[in-house]
Formats: C-alpha cells, sequence, structure tokens
C-alpha cells in the first residue's frame, strides 16, 4: 500500500498500450524542487509500490545534491529475457509517447535496472525532447557511464568522513566490497591518495592482502579474466567474508543488504562508506552507530550518478561533472557529519532533517 504524507506522491500515472502489450507505471513523488527525476527500470515484478518507494527515494536523493529535481521513478512491467530488441524498441517507445502529457515538463527519465543508453535514445526520439531523458549515448549529448560519477563522488565523500574521523588517506587501511563500475573507481582515486587497499571483492569472492593489492594490477587481472579471485598472492574467501576484513574503512558497491542482524558483529572497521544502496537497513545503522562504527549513508555518498544526469540535462562537459560532483558530495558530506555530531543522532537522520527542510521550504 503506498502511504501517503504531506510530501507525496502527487501523481501516479498508469500507462497501456495493448496493440504493443506495454504496461507501465510512473509515480511522480514530489515536485517542489523541479521536474520529477529518476530512472524507468523494466522488470516483470514491477508494482506501483515499488516504483513509489524509488520515487521517494529520489525525493530526498535529488535534494540532499541540491539539484533542482523533485523525485520520481517509472517501471514498465516486462521480462526483456523473453522477447527481442525490436520488441523492446516497440515498448520504450510506447511508455516515453504514453507520458508525453507529463515529461519533459513534470517528469526527466533515465536509465534503471534493465534499461541503458540505448533504450534511452529510443525514449528521447520517441518522446520528441532530448530534454525528457538523461543516461543517453555520447552522441546525443550523454555522458558517459563509464567516466565513473558516482565512484568519484563517493570517492571524495569517503575523503570528507577520513579528514572528520581526524585521519589522513595516506595513513589508512580500505576494503571495497563490489569491484565494478562505482568500486573499481573509489579503489583507484583513494590508492592514488596513498591509502592502503586491502580486501576487495566482486561475485567470485574477496580478496586480501595485508600489505595492500596493487590497483594496476588488480584491475588488469579483472579486465581480462573476469574475476578479482585471479589476483595472485592474496587470500581467498567467500563474499561475506568481505565484513571480516580488519581495516578502516569499508565501502559497499555491490548488493543490497550486505550487512543484517545476523552478520553485523563481524563488521571490523570503524568507518563505511554506502557505494551501493540500501547496503544495510537504518535498523543496522543504528546498531553499528551504538558500537561507534560512523556509516555515511547512500542517498549522500553516492549521489554522484544523479548529479551527473543533471549535468547532462543542461547541457554541461564531463569536466563540470567532475567540478559539480566533487563541490556537491564534499558539501553535502561535511553537512551531513556535522550536523550528526552535534545534534547526536544518525547520519542517516541528519541527512532525511536537511533533505526534507530543503523540499518543505519550497513547498510553502
Ligand atoms: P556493477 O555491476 O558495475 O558492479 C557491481 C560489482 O559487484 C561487480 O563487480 C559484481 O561482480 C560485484 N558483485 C556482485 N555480487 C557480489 C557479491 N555478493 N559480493 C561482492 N561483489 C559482488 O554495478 P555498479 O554500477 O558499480 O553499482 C554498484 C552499486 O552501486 C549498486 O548497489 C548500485 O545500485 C549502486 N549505485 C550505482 C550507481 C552508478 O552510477 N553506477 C549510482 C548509484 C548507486
Amino acid at each position: 500500500m503506498i502511504e501517503y504524507d504531506e510530501f507525496g506522491p502527487e501523481k501516479i500515472f498508469e500507462v497501456y498500450n495493448p496493440k504493443v502489450g506495454m504496461r507501465g507505471f510512473l509515480v511522480i513523488d514530489n515536485i517542489a524542487l523541479g521536474p520529477g527525476k529518476g530512472g524507468v527500470r523494466m522488470t516483470p515484478s514491477v508494482d506501483k509500490e515499488e516504483v513509489f518507494r524509488l520515487a521517494r527515494t529520489m525525493t530526498w536523493k535529488n535534494a540532499m545534491a541540491e539539484l533542482p529535481f523533485g523525485g520520481a521513478k517509472g517501471g514498465i512491467i516486462a521480462d526483456p529475457k523473453t522477447f527481442d530488441l525490436k520488441r523492446k524498441k516497440l515498448i520504450v517507445e510506447a511508455y516515453a509517447k504514453a507520458l508525453k502529457v507529463v515529461c519533459p515538463s513534470m517528469y526527466v527519465s533515465a536509465p534503471d535496472m534493465n534499461t541503458g543508453e540505448k533504450e534511452m535514445e529510443w525514449f528521447a526520439k520517441a518522446n520528441g525532447s532530448m530534454k525528457s531523458c538523461t543516461g543517453k549515448p555520447k552522441k546525443l549529448g550523454g555522458i558517459p557511464h563509464e567516466l565513473g560519477s558516482t565512484g568519484f563522488g563517493v570517492y571524495h565523500s569517503a575523503l570528507v568522513a577520513i579528514e572528520h574521523m581526524g585521519w589522513k588517506p595516506g595513513e589508512i587501511t580500505f576494503a571495497v566490497e563490489g569491484f565494478g563500475n562505482v568500486g573499481s573507481f573509489v579503489a583507484k582515486f583513494l590508492t592514488e591518495k596513498g591509502a592502503k587497499l586491502v580486501a576487495t571483492s566482486d561475485s567470485k569472492g574477496v580478496i586480501y592482502s595485508k600489505e595492500g593489492l596493487d590497483f594496476k594490477k588488480l584491475s588488469k587481472i579483472k579486465e581480462e579474466t573476469g574475476a578479482v579471485t585471479n589476483y595472485p598472492g592474496s587470500i581467498k574467501s567467500s563474499c561475506e567474508s568481505i565484513l571480516d576484513v580488519e581495516a578502516d574503512v569499508l565501502v559497499t558497491a555491490a548488493i543490497p543488504d550486505l550487512v543484517t542482524f545476523a552478520n553485523v558483529n563481524r563488521v571490523r572497521v570503524k568507518l563505511v562508506v554506502e557505494g551501493s544502496n540500501i547496503a544495510m537497513t537504518p535498523e543496522i545503522e543504528k546498531v553499528l552507530h551504538d558500537k561507534g562504527i560512523l556509516v555515511v549513508p547512500d542517498f549522500v555518498a553516492n549521489a554522484g550518478g544523479v548529479i551527473s544526469s543533471y549535468v547532462e540535462y543542461i547541457h554541461g562537459t564531463p569536466e563540470k561533472m567532475f567540478r559539480l560532483v566533487e563541490q556537491k558530495v564534499r558539501k553535502n558530506t561535511d553537512l551531513v557529519l556535522k550536523t550528526a555530531k552535534k545534534d547526536a543522532v544518525l547520519p542517516r537522520d541528519a541527512a532525511m532533517k536537511i533533505a526534507q527542510e530543503r523540499v518543505r521550504k519550497k513547498m510553502k
């Protein structure tokens, strides 16, 4: 059930095109700060409640990043594994056309599960406006995912948190869960700053080396063999054992619910920076907080992706994207951590309050 509150959701659309078999939703949660921004996912199980929860998260993420965007999210009920690209194109086009009444005036789309650059090209062309979505191919003004905007932001968030702990980047050890798009960029930038990467993981397992892993060697091995576990001379173990790693910092960058009530006591680091979405529930963050472990929440640390979308939206360059990600993520991580300390609350609670106040101010 969708629970309505003072923030929204403001509008919920159900769209249907029997000719191509397209059925989907759009939830525009709150547009006080600007058009609702959020990706569109294509899965067989997507429903209104799921889309609403994701739209609400976007409201806070965009407000936290101080972007002129509200929160929204789209969903198309379909299993892309069951049909070819031609059919997928027809479905995406039908969805984009059906939403023309509100897109791009009140909604700006983006990639999400099972949608990427290609789908955004179809979406923009069918909608008729290049402002209708971000995440488009470079030839249409897109800023490539491969530039690593989210990882770059998570790195800056980690740097601010490291300073906040009274540490120096050149003196710390860290572990990265998930050596993918986000995790590999965080590992690259933090090692370049002198921090020692002692462990990382991917879907094949964890590798650990007390002496530190060489980033260049590691990234070559991952590229050539597809698995970090082929790194020679390191200790290998199962995915979850990333939690047992003794280090100063853990950057999460893979699965949801990495930390649960069942394994929270295994966490050995003093600082967790959430690069991944919902690495743990707020209740688990509280358990860590009570143990004196600082957690930088996902929607503060991983806002680099949506900031990059904003730069694409205003036709900015990759240089502008890097400048803005650094500036915004640093400023807001600092604000959240200082407020949390001053008010003696969890960083997530401090961040939610800041984001809500920003939205409320514009709703008056
Ligand atoms: P990705 O697919 O590029 O990388 C994910 C990595 O995690 C892969 O290397 C994969 O092998 C690994 N992995 C999978 N299961 C694992 C497990 N059980 N243990 C350890 N590693 C595992 O994805 P990404 O774009 O880097 O996204 C990572 C996380 O960051 C996701 O939670 C995503 O929602 C979040 N995020 C990404 C962006 C972005 O712009 N890419 C933005 C915001 C949030």
